[in-house]
């Protein structure tokens, strides 16, 4: 049977990648950022630590009683109302199922004030 080597890192035929500097617009854009990934990636390991499952939970619904898988991080605030520095903060991060993320930003009729 041929070994095949797997020592090489590199693969010399695919042309190394550029990282892409993409320019920032003024909402949307935020979430293509890298910053933001990583901290969403971040939040949804935390949320899995946290209740010991190997998938992040919606913790809207958790508050319900309800385990459902989350598939999306929500800001807590209005991302518009928080100081941009806040935006990666995990304190602000929510993991959400899209349900409770739908009815959530369709509303946005929460009224928590919070410092
Ligand atoms: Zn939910």
């Amino acid at each position: 049977m041929p070994t095949i080597s797997k020592s090489s890192p590199k693969r010399p035929w695919q042309p190394e990648r550029k990282a892409q500097e993409r320019r920032i617009t003024q909402s949307d854009g935020f979430y293509h950022t890298r910053e933001w990934r990583a901290a969403r990636r971040v939040a949804m390991q935390l949320n899995m630590e946290k209740y010991g499952v190997d998938v992040a939970m919606c913790e809207a619904c958790m508050e319900l009683g309800v385990w459902t898988v989350a598939n999306t991080v929500d800001h807590t605030e209005r991302r518009t109302a928080m100081n941009r520095a806040l935006w990666l903060e995990q304190s602000n991060l929510k993991c959400m199922c899209s349900s409770c993320h739908n009815s959530k930003s369709g509303s946005e009729a929460h009224n928590k004030t919070k410092e």
